[in-house]
């Protein structure tokens, strides 16, 4: 049981290295993932053309998403500049743009302040990726236990000390709530862009607070990756009353990560050593576990992501087939019949 999907998935969130393909063809096949979307694809001259081959080579299975380069931010001509790299990837084919945590995290605005999410310098940009169709891929904020102290009574402590340029707790950062404040009116903007909330909206600390962004916005859509842990030890009747409500809306992730070689994969996140045989079984085990059983209290896929158990919500089938893969399908434009 639970050795690989029972229905086929496109995996909208992975970040996979184009020197890689049959490692990645390989996983992929042993879970019953069709499609994964690369989101760390770049832009032209900056991966973007290797990520292309890539998708052509695999018969467009591994899907690249590109990026604009958020460094130059709110420099004289960067808006445009940007605008244009959103044109030559939508010309190349690219479906859609991942917008890292950068913004809202780090990137200025080039007059010494935090660029916000919802900075109106960047209309023209979402703007742009509207008109040409694409659809927006966004990170903002991270774990609200990121925010806090990062002490050993923080709950996501093992990851902290693995990673701690991952705390956000100094207060020259803005608060958990306050991007996720600015991400939300950047959805309500653009009405007729697509958006996905990258790791379950952004707030699987919050469901409700997840919900009310899609009731509002129905141009708007969410991913699950690296978030079962969190929202995994929510109530499970809560969770399974979620999934079935928003079953057209709800898009299957993992945050995987696979590079060329022996190189370590990232399983949603990365400890302090590479992951054991047994811990990438319990990755994939525990995901498809969580969606297809009602088997409560058992281990989560990403170790370092907490010390707590889950409960699964055992969808039903025509549930598991839209969330695995034919609401992305249908997104994306990709055809999982063939
Ligand atoms: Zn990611």
């Amino acid at each position: 049981m639970f050795s690989r999907a029972s229905f086929p998935v496109i995996d909208v969130h992975t970040h996979f290295d184009p020197g890689a393909t049959a490692r990645q063809l390989a996983i992929m096949d042993a879970q019953n993932v069709r499609y994964a979307v690369n989101l760390s694809a770049g832009w032209a001259g900056q991966g973007l053309e290797e990520a292309l081959a890539q998708e052509r080579a695999t018969g467009g299975r591994i899907v690249p998403f590109c990026m604009i380069d958020w460094q130059g931010a709110g420099a004289p001509g960067w808006v445009e500049a940007s605008v244009g790299i959103l044109r030559a990837c939508a010309a190349a084919g690219v479906r859609g743009w991942k917008i890292p945590k950068v913004l809202g995290l780090a990137a200025g605005d080039g007059r010494g302040n935090r660029l916000h999410v919802d900075d109106p310098m960047l209309d023209p940009i979402f703007e742009a990726a509207s008109a040409l169709r694409l659809v927006v891929l966004i990170h903002s904020g991270d774990p609200r236990a990121f925010f806090e102290p990062a002490t050993p009574s923080n709950e996501r402590w093992a990851e902290l000390r693995a990673h701690p340029r991952w705390s956000f707790a100094d207060p020259r950062y803005p608060r958990w709530s306050e991007i996720l404040d600015e991400f939300e009116r950047r959805v309500l903007r653009h009405p007729s862009l697509r958006f996905i909330g990258a790791h379950f909206g952004n707030a699987a600390e919050d469901p409700d607070r997840v919900e009310r962004l899609l009731q509002r916005a129905p141009n708007y859509y969410i991913d699950t990756s690296a978030r079962i842990p969190e929202f995994g030890r929510l109530d499970p009747a809560r969770m399974r009353a979620f999934f079935l409500r928003w079953q057209d809306r709800i898009l299957f992730g993992t945050d995987l990560g696979v590079g060329p070689g022996e190189s370590p994969l990232m399983l949603g996140s990365t400890g302090e050593s590479p992951p054991t045989a047994a811990e990438v079984t319990r990755f994939w085990h525990a995901t498809w576990r969580y969606f297809e059983s009602n088997d409560r209290n058992f281990e989560h896929p990403t170790p370092i992501q907490g010390s707590w158990t889950i409960s699964g919500i055992g969808l039903p089938p025509e549930v598991l087939r839209k969330v695995y893969g034919t609401n992305a399908a249908r997104l994306l434009g990709l055809n999982l019949d063939r």
